[in-house]
């Protein structure tokens, strides 16, 4: 709830001392059994109520319908707000340069950017009105966890412990993006995927209809077992990861300190296995960035290196539209030199990233920091799409649980049938008409990278031929 700052509510100190502050307005329904301890101290709006909020007409913008805005400029941005009664040479050389020169790196892995250039045909097919299907999903396989990492964005989806995808309905959605010819799966999302027993078997019938797949887990409960299974047929395979001991394990991820020297087991057999079999598979690590790990980072640089896994990525902690986490992004300045510092890490075989273009959104405007994007509209949903571990199919994550844009459930329908019908490219339709992406949307949502490339493709300046 909105709270004076100065006397903070008992419950807003996490066990470290740290308060967050934030911002879910008074009269947001609040779910009852918000899941494990938050950053916030488990504040977390029901978003399943939050369609009954009525929507007032009020037609003043052509870009929002039905809702009331005022346009405001500030450092020479500009922005909507939302009105409080609306709910919503010679010798073949060029010159005689003798001395030392320079070479560009080329990226190996790109973490703080967007691919939407490798899939123009796509592009060029939704330009002209096509049903096309998705080029990447990512997919939850499970509902529930067996972790409680401190700054979980999936708590605010509605987690429910036993929900997952059955395995047929899993199965039948693989081959139907083998047919629609979506290029890629990140099981990711939501619950942890390896709780859900079909994964492996997903894999290996994605790999044999041409789709790719990749999955982002705690690894704690990896079937080494299928381990040959998941390095062949897998493109990569990230562990989450947010600490560098036992101790820190236990504070970040809420999981027993012992399961920390077990889970290092695993990567450094998978790592073996790989490498004895020649397998393609990229492993790697995920750091989830927050006030409480700026200690690890460097720690958990060294490390990757020493786990012999590809990279290791450090990204922010996504916040949601309320700020329900809390997440003060000012302070990651602080963690400046010690991200520098990881990056330095990285050699040929090994790459430290960090993504500075969200960690560093501290350094952007006022409007910017504040969560405002650098496009209006929202495109990117019928090109990256995402799938809730319960089987219900939505154009993204943050809407996960509300009715209004979900798409189809997958143990109901045929994904196939979902994209190529009229409800789907409906709620497609509703994201770009009625959403605000500067204030109803996540902060750093999945889709914000291609969301920019495709508000310059639909917003050309002029005399585009003089490239
Ligand atoms: S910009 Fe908003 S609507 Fe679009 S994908 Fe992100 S959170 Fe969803």
């Amino acid at each position: 709830m909105s709270r004076d700052p100065a006397s903070p509510a008992e419950d807003d100190a996490t066990p470290h001392g740290h308060v967050v502050e934030d911002k879910i307005p008074d009269d947001a329904p609040l779910a009852a059994r918000p899941g494990h301890k938050l950053r916030s101290g488990g504040h977390i709006v029901e978003r399943g109520k939050l369609g009954s909020i009525p929507v007032v007409a009020a037609g003043e913008s052509p870009t929002l319908s039905k809702q009331r805005l005022e346009i405001i400029a500030f450092e020479q941005e500009q922005g909507f707000i939302r009105q409080e009664s609306d709910a919503k040479d010679e010798e073949g050389i060029p010159n005689r340069f003798t001395g030392p020169t320079y070479r560009t790196q080329r990226e190996r892995f790109r973490f703080d950017g967007h691919k939407m250039n490798y899939h123009l045909d796509r592009v060029m097919a939704w330009q002209r009105g096509e049903r096309i299907a998705p080029v990447h999903i990512d997919m939850g396989l499970t509902k529930f966890c067996n972790t409680a990492c401190i700054y979980c964005y999936a708590v605010m989806q509605n987690m429910t412990r036993g929900k997952m995808i059955e395995r047929e309905a899993l199965l039948r959605f693989i081959e139907d993006c083998g047919r629609l010819e979506v290029r890629s799966i990140g099981f990711i999302g939501d619950g942890e995927p390896t709780l859900n027993p079909a994964v492996y078997d997903a894999a290996v019938l994605a790999r044999k209809v041409g789709v790719d797949t990749s999955m982002a887990t705690n690894g704690l409960l990896l079937e080494m077992d299928r381990a040959h299974d998941i390095l062949r047929d897998m493109v990569w395979i990230r562990f989450n990861l947010s600490a560098a001991t036992p101790e820190a394990f236990q504070r970040v991820h809420q999981s027993k300190g012992s399961n920390f020297p077990l889970l290092m087991e695993k990567i450094r057999e998978l790592v073996r296995i790989r490498r004895e079999n020649g397998y393609p598979c990229t492993l790697g690590l995920q750091m989830v960035l927050i006030p409480e790990n700026f200690d690890q980072a460097l720690p958990l640089a060294r490390l990757g290196a020493e786990l012999g896994v590809d990279y290791l990525v450090i990204k922010h902690c996504s916040d949601s539209e309320y700020k329900e986490l809390g997440i003060d992004y000012s302070e990651y300045a602080r963690a400046t030199e010690d991200l520098k510092a990881a990056e330095k890490l990285s050699t040929k075989e090994y790459v430290v990233q960090v993504k500075w273009n969200k960690i560093g959104a501290a350094g952007e405007t006022y409007l910017y920091k504040d969560g405002y994007r650098k496009y209006d509209v929202c495109y990117g949903t019928p090109f990256l799409s995402q799938i809730s571990g319960n089987g219900e199919v939505y154009p993204c994550g943050p809407f996960y649980g509300k009715k209004r844009f979900l798409m189809g459930d997958l143990h109901q329908e045929s994904y196939y049938d979902i994209v190529k019908g009229d409800r789907y490219w409906a709620v497609h339709e509703d994201i770009r008409k009625s959403v605000d992406v500067h204030k109803d949307c996540a902060i750093g949502c999945r889709q914000d990278y291609i969301n920019k490339f495709l508000w310059d493709m639909m917003n050309p300046p002029e005399h585009v031929n003089f490239i």
